[in-house]
């Protein structure tokens, strides 16, 4: 089938489907592929439950002319996605980097609607599936796209430019995360900077953070729109923190947020800067710098009994860890205590990137410092303060030996550690 003619079936769809278990009448079934499932196999389920046609590429499951039979499904879903793209034609602004890409995503998504009817990657759908979804997701009423693309591999940023074709892009930073697929902090920034490549040959306009070394070399590419501490930003800004969140002042104008960790004033400077550029007013900038509130886990304020949590188990990675100690060490509470999990995908820096958290730890103001992980469990230290637990079931116990009293405890560590199970272990006190 012809891209065409399967366009012509999106259109009179009710949109795309990639699960059996939510999927809804009159939708298109993408049967895709994982590691541990064949979607071809569930494609009758999916007409059986009401979908219209299923995209399937193994002919031996097609029954009647309701299976639509491609070469390869993910390729056709891209193709798709990118054919109606084009078709609607409209501004669409793509995120990467290492850290704070989601952060900056809903702060910008927060500011643009405020202007335009804006569509934004839901959630963190940032890969090679997720961002044809997030585009098939497009209105013809849609006035504006926001795309979080994420990578752990070279030439992954640069396929999903050429699936999304956005016309603006931002990179929020480059720091050390999923070091196995890049070799290096060298190969994030070439592997990043494929935003840069394409927005320069195809795209219209890039974003820069004038104080972030890599992003001022790009400042001589015109057009850019830049922001920072340095003067040569189109918009200045200075970085405070109020009582444990982060605001920004810029231009006269003060934009406090609810986020805490002080990363997050670059991540609200930079939704300022985009937010000035597309002519949003000042006062509808400020106020959805303001009432946006993060969710997952990222950087969220709970109370558990007599204690405060600064709960970050969303995902950590060197840089992100070191930022959020940073931030954390330079809150007035007397009673700080952290904990923190393993950071995973780290290849042969594993055990050099985790003992160099546990030497920034011994020089630090915490009270108490509670590891965990295969990793953290292999540092050496001799700091009384540290303790350190090979596994959660470790921690666990120990924590509930001795439950902190009114402390303020920043819980950070890598996604599989889950480490907001602490919360409950606090909880049930
Ligand atoms: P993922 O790769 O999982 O999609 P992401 O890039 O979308 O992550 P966020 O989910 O926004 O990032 O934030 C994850 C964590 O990164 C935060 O909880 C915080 O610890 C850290 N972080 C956020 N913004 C920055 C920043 N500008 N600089 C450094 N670290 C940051
Ligand atoms: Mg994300």
């Amino acid at each position: 089938m012809k891209i065409d003619q399967l366009y012509q079936l999106f259109l009179e769809s009710e949109g795309i489907a990639t699960d059996t278990r939510s999927i809804r009448t009159n939708q298109i079934f993408f049967a895709l592929k994982g590691d541990n499932f064949n979607g071809n196999t569930f494609a009758w389920q999916a007409l059986k439950k009401g979908a219209s046609y299923a995209i399937i590429d193994q002919e031996e499951f097609a029954k009647d002319d309701r299976y639509v039979i491609v070469k390869n499904v993910l390729q056709t879903l891209q193709d798709l996605a990118t054919y109606h793209r084009t078709n609607l034609g409209l501004p669409l602004l793509a995120i990467t980097g290492s850290n704070g890409k989601t952060t900056s995503k809903e702060l910008i998504y927060a500011v643009l609607r405020k202007k335009f009817e804006t569509i934004a990657t839901p959630g963190n759908l940032n890969n090679h599936i997720g961002v044809p979804l997030t585009l098939l997701s497009l209105k013809p009423t849609t006035e504006f796209g926001i795309i979080e693309m994420g990578a752990n591999h070279h030439g992954e940023i640069q396929r999903l430019c050429e699936i999304a074709l956005p016309d603006y892009g931002y990179i929020t930073n480059f720091g050390k995360a999923h070091l196995e697929g890049f070799g290096s902090l060298e190969g994030v920034v070439t592997a990043k900077s494929e935003l840069y490549d394409h927005i320069k040959t195809h795209g219209k306009h890039l974003f820069l953070n004038a104080d972030d070394k890599v992003q001022k070399k790009h400042l001589n590419y015109s057009p850019n729109y830049s922001f920072g501490e340095n003067p040569a930003a189109n918009v200045k800004v200075s970085y405070e923190m109020h009582r444990e969140t982060a605001a920004v002042k810029s231009e006269g104008e003060n934009y406090q947020s609810s986020l805490t960790g002080s990363y997050n004033a670059v991540n609200i400077a930079a939704a300022i800067c985009i937010g000035k550029y597309f002519e949003i007013p000042e006062e509808n900038i400020r106020k959805a710098i303001l009432d946006y509130s993060p969710k997952n886990n990222r950087s969220q304020i709970i109370k558990a009994g007599d204690n405060t949590l600064l709960m970050d188990a969303y995902n950590a990675n060197p840089t992100s860890m070191k930022a959020a100690l940073e931030s954390f060490s330079r809150s007035k509470a007397p009673n700080k205590v952290v904990i923190l999990g393993d950071m995973f995908e780290l290849g042969k820096d594993a055990a050099m990137e985790h003992q160099e958290i546990v030497n920034y730890l011994e020089k630090s103001n915490f009270s108490t410092i509670l590891l965990t992980g295969e990793n953290f469990s292999q540092t050496n230290t001799d700091e009384k303060k540290i303790r350190r637990f090979r596994n959660f079931e470790e921690l666990k116990r120990a924590l509930e030996e001795n439950i902190p009293e009114g402390a303020f405890i920043l819980i950070k560590g890598s996604r599989g550690m889950a480490l907001e199970r602490v919360e409950s272990i606090l909880k049930n006190r």
